[in-house]
């Protein structure tokens, strides 16, 4: 099983005839919602490659239906707490240019009950996996935890936050970061990512695929990334890790794991997002909209 103590946000977006400017008002053309945040992007992916998942993450009242939507994919939800407070939101604008501007909330994200996520993580059992990125609390305690039961923890540097990583990384068996992440992380620490304290380093470059340093032989291996007319290259990091992970905890090697992951992230950025609508309320059923 993969365990994913990671973030579930609402993405609503807005089609706007430009951004708007400070102090100015703006109708927006059209609006739809969908499923979004690193976290339940990940899960969704590893679910698709066939993978156990369990999610650790919050939403509040209004996250309802993000949680059938997880569940609509296979991910098992059985953790996923309800806070009080609003689910974490990105409200998005977009322009015919499509630039973005986005606002987001954390909400229900950065409220995440840790002796909940304990309790879960009591079910695991060694050959599980642990992975989190930076959009929720207690990724620290989480992976600390994990790594003391005999889990595989693997963390997702995004958003970067130096402060963020540089305490998580004495837990990780798998950082993943991408090519302007991990400049980032090797100004912050003044050392290069071959000289982590972590047994496997993926650095994803975009086009041109990712590198994967295994920093125990200290050894630096590349893998393509497929040739896609590349449409839209949102989430295509949050794709090829939950692949990555998805290959690993079947028993893949690294390389045959990248390789998978490699298509799966060509594959996402090489067609447009489905077009996004609101969820069709469920009242009809009867059963509360949980
Ligand atoms: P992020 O979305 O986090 O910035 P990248 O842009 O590095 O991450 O993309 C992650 C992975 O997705 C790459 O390692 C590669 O396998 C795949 N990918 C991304 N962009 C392309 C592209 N234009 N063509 C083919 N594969 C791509």
């Amino acid at each position: 099983t993969i365990w994913n103590l990671g973030s579930i946000n609402a993405d609503h977006v807005y089609s706007v005839p430009h951004i708007p400017t400070p102090g100015e008002t703006l109708a927006a053309t059209a609006l739809s919602r969908g499923l979004g945040g690193k976290g339940a992007n990940m899960s969704v992916a590893a679910a698709r490659a066939g993978a156990r998942v369990a999610h650790l993450g919050a939403v509040g009242a209004d996250g309802g239906w993000m949680v059938e939507r997880l569940r609509d994919h296979g991910v098992d939800c059985t953790h996923v707490q309800r806070r009080d407070g609003p689910s974490g939101h990105a409200i998005i604008a977009v322009d015919a240019q499509a630039e973005n501007a986005i606002t987001l909330w954390p909400g229900a994200n950065r409220d995440i009950d840790l002796d909940a996520v304990k309790q879960a993580l009591d079910r695991a059992v060694s050959g599980d996996l642990l992975v989190t990125q930076n959009e929720t609390n207690s990724q620290v305690e989480a992976a600390a935890l994990a790594r003391a039961r005999g889990l595989t923890v693997a963390y997702a540097a995004a958003p970067f936050e130096a402060g963020a990583v540089r305490a998580v990384l004495p837990h990780l068996d798998l950082l993943v970061l991408n090519e302007v992440e991990a400049r980032q992380l090797s100004e912050a620490l003044g050392t290069s990512v071959e000289d982590l304290p972590v047994p496997h380093v993926v650095v994803t470059l975009g086009a041109q695929g990712c590198d994967w340093i295994d920093t125990a032989s200290g050894t630096r291996h590349h893998v393509d990334a497929p040739r896609v007319a590349a449409v839209d290259t949102t989430g295509a990091g949050d794709t090829f890790t939950g692949y990555l992970l998805a290959g690993l905890s079947e028993g893949l090697q690294m390389p045959e794991a990248l390789t998978l992951a490699s298509r799966a992230g060509a594959l996402k950025v090489g067609r447009h997002a489905r077009p996004m609508r609101f969820p069709r309320e469920r009242r009809s059923s009867g059963r509360p909209s949980e």
